[in-house]
């Protein structure tokens, strides 16, 4: 459906839970949250119940994200379930990986059509000291049983912080060994990381190019979305860059969020939006929660200002509690 600024917002993204088995220094602290409360989470039921009303309302993708996604019992049946309605082209879902090689068999079979896979470093030491959790090869794992998917939509998406720079050429890499999509992703001042230091995609690029030569521009994937990408020669991939900080897309914004408390957020930064779980608790019918959803939509803010006004504009919850 249109917004008020004419943008075609086809895209949902659902955080299936706030919960991980990770806790990236710039996502989670190391102590861990306070999980929300099970009866506070949206359940399978009422995820697919308001996958169809968003399905009736015109969009056409759907991306289940977390916390980490697959740490939630009946992932699967969410995604069977949002692959059968009705207008839905597209089921995919952002994971850390662990757990990806175990659950892909389950995940095909209910109809997943690719993944974006996080991955930061490819160093042994540094995956625990930035996940906290020693858990690379798993992770390694995952990559390899989805890259022998035939035909499958693959991602690698990396945060480059300064730490990892060693790690860039290497990950980059991956585009040219394989026909895939690596993309690095801006960090934002979205809770800790508005503590970390973040590498731009103009100083991401200029590393690329020293490692790999001049960078070739290549077309936008099917989908559209906020990437901007290149390609190098010998590469069979290609690389993406996300920027949201120095390559602000909101003009470009086609998508809005439903977090794991069920409430739809239609900017990352802001606040504005509509709780969905309130009104199903209350009992409202599929014409009082579609007109809540359009509401929103029609109000979805023209875009973010991050680190504009000063600290107090960031987002001061983290990534794994907003869904990112
Ligand atoms: N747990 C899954 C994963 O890590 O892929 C899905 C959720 S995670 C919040 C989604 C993505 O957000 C990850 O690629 C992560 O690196 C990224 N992310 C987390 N905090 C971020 C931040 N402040 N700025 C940019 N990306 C961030
Ligand atoms: Fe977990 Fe993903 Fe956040 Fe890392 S980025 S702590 S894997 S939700």
């Amino acid at each position: 459906m249109l917004d008020s600024l004419n943008r075609n917002i086809d895209y949902l993204r659902i955080s299936v839970t706030d919960r991980c088995n990770l806790r990236c220094t710039y996502c989670m602290p190391p102590e861990g949250i306070e999980w929300i409360p099970h009866r506070a989470i949206l359940t399978v039921e009422e995820m697919i119940r308001l996958s169809r009303l968003f399905a009736d309302m015109g969009f056409r993708r759907i991306r289940l994200t977390g916390g980490e996604p697959l740490v939630r019992k009946g992932v699967e049946q969410i995604v069977r379930g949002i692959k059968d309605l009705p207008g839905i082209e597209k089921v995919t879902l952002t994971t850390n990986g662990v757990l990806l090689a175990a659950q892909l068999p389950a995940l095909l079979d209910a109809g997943l059509d690719g993944v974006n896979i996080s991955l930061d470093t490819l160093d042994r030491a540094q995956f625990a000291a930035i996940a906290r959790r020693d858990e690379l090869d798993r992770v390694i794992a995952g990559i390899h049983a989805a890259l022998a998917v035939p035909g499958w939509n693959v991602k690698i998406n990396c945060v480059p912080s300064g730490e990892n720079d060693a790690q860039l050429i290497p990950i980059a890499a991956l585009a040219r060994d394989h026909d895939i999509a690596v993309r690095f992703i801006e960090m934002m001042p979205i809770g800790l990381g508005g503590t970390k230091q973040r590498r731009t995609q103009a100083e991401v690029l200029a590393m690329l190019e020293d490692a790999f030569g001049g960078a070739i521009a290549c077309a936008q994937p099917d989908g559209g979305g906020p990437g901007e990408y290149v390609t190098f020669a010998g590469f069979q991939g290609r690389v993406g860059f996300i920027s949201a900080m120095t390559h602000k897309f909101c003009n470009r914004c086609n998508r809005v969020r439903l977090s794991a408390t069920g409430f739809l957020k239609t900017c990352l930064q802001y606040e504005t939006g509509a709780d969905l779980k309130a009104l199903l608790n209350a009992g409202a019918n599929d014409d009082t929660l579609r007109a809540a959803i359009a509401q929103a939509i029609a109000m979805k803010p023209a875009s973010h200002h991050f680190s504009e006004h000063g600290e107090t504009m960031d987002e001061t919850r983290n990534m794994h509690q907003i869904g990112g």
